[in-house]
């Protein structure tokens, strides 16, 4: 009988050294066999008001909540080695379908083993379901109950992307982490269409999890594995699981033993968990009753994290944070909460206060390419001529590799005259400021203080 430690070892699990545990097993882990049926394990463990602070166990490796997770979109950080990205600490990185699935394509990536693979990334990754791609950057999208064609921004080929085929390319691509497709409301929106794009999102949702439970067998992990008859006996598990807090909720609705194994389950090394997890997203634009609403029936589906999603597409920031807030409430408190695409270092700090443990944005990686930095004395704009002659550090509070190295007048100097280097380094120090910001709000939650909350994240414009 092969156990999974050898299957690891001979390269039947596609996650190299962060899959195997390294760490000792700390409170609240539960024993490997039972780690080998779960998608992810979420724990939280200090909370302050609203806020907490946590641990997300994926099939590649542990998070610490709340997160932020920068943006690589073609399987790449623009600018940025993977080393490199090991080294800031980043724990997991977002991938978009849409612009995989364009570009190279779903296919050579899971016959390429997956993401992490491909990309020799092997931390957890997520990837979102395509939808606010489609409704952002395609062209002549058209939308029916079935899904969305849409024409690529790349070529203008027309494309369909429904919740079976964006399950279809997440399961291909390999995340841990995989969303359910959505609508992503427009905004403005009138009452009736908000309603009407809100429940297309919830039907959708249902079809999304079906799929899912159907196919997740099919992720690219360990694809040489034995059969799970050959690891466990007669025994089937179910991975469409996860243990929350102690709590079991069997998501598929299925007791343990019915229902298909996953044929690769098994290639998951000790001390990881085995598939993937897919996450329902909320929708109901800026109407509070409807995003309770839109939280509640999505809870009543039944997914092993949340997603709040429609925010930030161009409605004022206050209302941001009331719509997040009159969602959270209704969400399970001891699940993960997702908030998507938000926001600038202080926003990422509101919204973990407001109960927030996952975040994404691309924001400090595309600000940085324009020469926009974020530092604790406020923002710069690095190709302004006041800094040519400025022989300072880029931010004096900040000890990333680049602003213990380099003077601003250099970083001027390397925007100025258009050098690679410049994104580079501007990617660098930017996610260190994110990572920082969020690790202080982290710490600050643990500690239970309050006060300290909000300092020493404050990037508002430099006087
Ligand atoms: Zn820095």
């Amino acid at each position: 009988m092969k156990v999974s430690g050898e299957a690891h070892r001979e390269g039947f699990c596609s996650a190299p050294a962060s899959c195997v545990r390294t760490r000792p097993p700390t409170r609240g882990y539960v024993p490997e066999l039972q780690f080998q049926t779960m998608s992810i394990q979420f724990r939280v463990e200090s909370t302050m008001g609203a806020a907490r602070a946590g641990r997300l166990l994926t099939p590649h490796g542990e998070i610490e909540t709340p997160v932020f997770m920068p943006v690589g979109t073609l399987a790449s950080v623009k600018g940025v080695p993977q080393d490199v990205l090991e080294d800031l600490g980043v724990q997991i990185l977002l991938g978009n379908t849409y612009h995989l699935y364009l570009r190279p394509g779903v296919e050579r990536v899971r016959r390429l083993g997956g993401l992490h693979q491909f990309m020799s990334w092997p931390r957890a990754v997520l990837t979102d379901s395509g939808g606010f791609q489609v409704f952002s950057l395609s062209q002549l999208r058209k939308v029916t109950e079935e899904g969305v064609t849409f024409r690529s921004h790349l070529d203008g080929s027309s494309h369909f992307f429904s919740p079976e085929s964006a399950m279809e390319a997440q399961i291909g691509l390999g995340a841990d982490i995989i969303m359910a497709f959505d609508e992503c409301t427009e905004y403005p929106a009138e009452p009736a269409r908000v309603r009407e794009s809100m429940e297309m999102t919830l039907r959708w949702g249902q079809r999304s999890k079906k799929y899912f439970a159907e196919h997740r067998h099919e992720v690219p992990w360990g694809r040489q594995s034995p059969a799970p008859s050959a690891q466990y006996g007669a025994k089937k598990v179910s991975s469409f699981e996860v243990q929350v807090s102690g709590k079991n909720h069997a998501i598929n609705g299925k007791p343990e033993n019915e229902g298909s194994a996953p044929a690769h389950v098994g290639a998951a090394a000790p001390g990881c968990p085995a598939t993937q997890a897919l996450f329902g997203i909320v929708q109901g634009g800026m109407d509070a009753k409807l995003r309770k609403e839109s939280a509640e029936r999505t809870v009543e589906i039944a997914f092993p994290g949340y997603a709040i999603g429609g925010l930030s597409v161009g409605e004022p920031r206050t209302v941001t944070r009331e719509i997040v807030e009159a969602t959270v409430e209704h969400l399970p408190s001891d699940q993960p909460r997702y908030l998507m695409g938000v926001g600038t270092p202080e926003e990422i700090a509101e919204y973990a206060n407001l109960g927030i443990d996952m975040m994404d944005c691309v924001l400090p990686t595309r600000a940085a390419r324009h020469g926009l930095l974020f530092t604790s004395e406020g923002k710069i704009s690095i190709k302004q001529a006041r800094y040519a002659g400025d022989d300072g550090p880029l931010d004096p509070n900040c000890a990333c590799r680049v602003c213990t190295r380099y003077r601003r007048a250099y970083l001027r100097h390397l925007y100025a005259s258009n050098e690679v280097l410049a994104q580079v380094l501007n990617t660098v120090h930017n996610l260190s400021f994110y990572l920082d910001t969020i690790g202080r709000v982290r710490h600050s939650i643990a500690l239970g203080e309050k006060a300290s909350f909000l300092s020493g994240v404050r990037s508002a414009p430099k006087p």
